[in-house]
């Protein structure tokens, strides 16, 4: 019989640490956050200002794009100009196809950056291919920065697989062509990883990655890789989608995953709408360590959904001010109130649910249903304390709820 425990998380898959740039991934550190921007890295003034949103609204690892010469050049530039605004967030480059070459023309650019990112299938054909991987690697070494092998279902190495398939049919296709996709995909990190190690590069500057599109085989890939190898891993849904798709995709494959204990830094790709706020994605990946209990970053705003019996909208007002007010206050109290990312604050619409889950917040409050007296009994560390009425309920409650977290 199986108990309730059996539903807990899975103890986290025991991986080598790696140290990027002074963030531990891996080896049992909590789950890191990171994202990338998607500035022209040659543009200097946009990329700082984009690293440095994505790093103010939590994103603990940032990677730039470094496709050619002109971002290269710029990107110990962009280091320097962080490093004035007092942000020391680590920066890692994204190398494809030149990778080996911008890193060897460009040392300034090898070692201003914590960490390269390399895509074993796009760095070059036959021959080619082991020798332009390995100068990277060996840059790696060089400048002792560790390394992400990031395989990637859309730029998959095609003579890996042509191969794959060949040894399938010559088997007479003991596997389907989708578990065939599968294993070329754990096979390309894990190749490519054995290879960066007889090239030298020790086993802490290795991180996996395994990106596809579809959360099945997301799933199926790194459920894989995590047990054939003892790499830290890195966790993506790649091309995930726009708005509501690309957060339920990832949020459904990466928190699969992590009940799993598997997966040491996180990044939610989502695409963004025109014009749309780029560190959506460091926001989403964080709530979802957080509603996991793998992290806690921010308090969490507790609301019910509404329904026929509250037909005014003030308590879904209130809710959404308060998380906007707690997000914006945030980088100020988290230096000043230490703990208080572990707050609940509950806003809830009526009676019904309201009492019961205030009294499991640290703060909540029930607003007055439809019908019901334009009372609302407010609930602090698990006690009624005090009823607010009259018309400016919500405003009052706020009042209080900063009260408490300054308290
Ligand atoms: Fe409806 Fe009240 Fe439940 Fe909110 S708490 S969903 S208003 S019954």
């Amino acid at each position: 019989m199986s108990s309730a425990f059996d539903f807990d998380p899975q103890p986290r898959r025991a991986s080598v640490a790696v140290d990027v740039g002074g963030v531990i991934v891996g080896g049992g550190a909590p789950v890191v956050v990171q994202s990338m921007t998607n500035t022209d890295t040659a543009d200097i003034d946009a990329t700082v200002a984009q690293v440095a949103a994505l790093h103010r609204a939590g994103s603990e690892l940032v990677r730039i794009t470094v496709d050619r010469d002109e971002s290269a050049a710029a990107v110990p530039k962009i280091r320097e100009r962080l490093e004035r605004l007092g942000l020391d967030v680590p920066l890692i480059g994204d190398f494809h196809y030149i990778g080996h070459k911008l890193l060897a023309d460009h040392p300034a650019c090898a070692e201003a950056l914590a960490k390269y990112r390399i895509n074993p299938g796009n760095v070059g054909f036959k021959a080619k291919k082991d020798k332009q991987f390995g100068a990277i690697i060996e840059r790696a070494i060089q400048f002792d920065k560790p390394v992400r092998i990031g395989v990637n279902w859309g730029s998959l190495d095609q003579e890996l697989l042509t191969r794959m398939m060949d040894d399938n049919q010559s088997q007479g296709f003991p596997l389907t062509a989708q578990q065939v996709m599968r294993e070329t995909i754990v096979q390309s990190a894990l190749i490519s990883a054995e290879l960066a190690e007889e090239i030298g590069l020790p086993r802490n500057r290795i991180i996996l990655s395994a990106k596809v599109s579809n959360v099945q085989d997301l799933i199926a890939c790194y459920a894989m890789l995590s047990s054939r190898s003892d790499h830290a891993l890195h966790l993506g849904l790649t091309e995930a989608g726009m708005g509501s798709k690309g957060i339920v995709s990832s949020a459904a494959s990466l928190g699969i995953l992590m009940q799993q204990g598997i997966g040491d830094t996180i990044r939610i790709s989502l695409t963004p709408e025109p014009g749309g706020d780029r560190t959506r994605e460091v926001q989403v990946a964080q709530e979802l360590l957080q509603v996991m209990g793998f992290r806690q970053f921010i308090p969490v705003v507790a609301a019910c959904p509404g329904c026929g019996r509250t037909t005014s909208t003030v308590f879904q007002e209130l809710a959404r001010k308060i998380e906007d007010d707690i997000r914006r206050n945030m980088p100020v109290w988290r230096e000043k109130y230490p703990g208080v990312e572990g707050l609940k604050v509950a806003v809830m619409g009526c009676i019904v649910n309201g009492p019961g889950e205030s009294k499991h917040a640290d703060i909540g409050i029930s607003l007055p249903g439809t019908g019901e007296l334009p009372a609302a009994p407010v609930y602090i560390d698990g006690k009624k304390a005090m009823t607010i009425r009259g018309t400016n309920i919500a405003g009052d409650f706020e009042v209080l709820v900063n009260a408490y977290i300054e308290k």
